[in-house]
């Protein structure tokens, strides 16, 4: 991958006032006119995701919707990208990681690597995830997330629209001001279908040796890595205001 000029080209103040006020289905069919065929939306499949997906194939088809399977996921979630190819009528890429980045990971430090160190589970992040966010990212002019900001307090800084300095394109997060219950509300008033393991205990769902149910009450990401201490928990794919921040994913 060339290198990317990661410099700002656009001015977030005047998207942002452009689109004071704007519910979610409206700033999608903003994006897509905007941004052309330059924007695309990275979906975990998580509810805030489901709930975009529905969104875009109603109000923004144009805008490409992508997933990554990093080879780890539960089958649950992978069932959950045919059934929402199915009920959304949307084509959902699915991009894997580079299979000779995977390959000399493993032979190095085992295919559970993640367990044994932050550094390795850092690694294990880049190779089957974040790498793959790059390379798709390269050449455009927009992204779309499910964050929002009430999902944790290093998520405050979330905006609405805001500039990707990691990745050097403009980042959309249509739900930043809404709660998990509107996200939760929505998705059951359009039928949009999510991951069974929601109901299960899983309000976070990542790869499947990452995540673990958690109990009533405690705190949503506290299932996934659950061996590392807070602060660390996060998977790259994230920088606001120079701080990774988190996502349900
Ligand atoms: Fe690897 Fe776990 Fe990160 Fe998935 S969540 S990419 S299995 S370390």
């Amino acid at each position: 991958m060339g290198h990317r000029n990661n410099r700002q080209h656009v001015d977030i103040a005047s998207l942002t006032a452009e689109t004071q006020g704007f519910s979610p289905p409206r700033l999608l069919a903003w994006a897509a006119e905007r941004f052309a065929r330059q924007v695309a939306f990275a979906t975990s499949l998580g509810v805030e995701d489901q709930a975009l997906t529905d969104m875009i194939a109603r109000a923004a088809p144009s805008i490409a919707v992508f997933t990554i399977d990093t080879g780890r996921l539960h089958p649950q979630t992978l069932e959950l990208v045919r059934t929402t190819r199915q009920r959304c009528g949307l084509e959902i890429q699915v991009l894997c990681p580079d299979p000779e980045e995977v390959a000399q990971m493993v032979r190095e430090h085992g295919a559970d690597l993640f367990y044994s160190s932050i550094d390795n589970r850092r690694l294990c992040c880049h190779v089957r995830k974040v790498n793959v966010l790059r390379r798709r990212l390269a050449g455009l002019g927009a992204w779309v997330c499910g964050l929002r900001r009430e999902q944790s307090v290093t998520r405050e800084a979330v905006q609405t629209i805001q500039w990707d300095q990691a990745n050097g394109l403009v980042k959309i997060n249509p739900l930043a001001d809404w709660t998990i219950a509107q996200v939760w509300d929505y998705v059951r008033d359009h039928d949009v279908p999510y991951n069974p393991l929601h109901d299960e205990g899983y309000p976070s769902i990542g790869c499947q040796p990452c995540t673990r149910a958690v109990e009533p009450g405690q705190d949503i990401r506290s299932g996934r890595w659950w061996w590392e201490s807070p602060e660390h928990k996060e998977c790259g794919l994230h920088v606001v205001d120079g701080r990774l921040v988190r996502k349900t994913r």
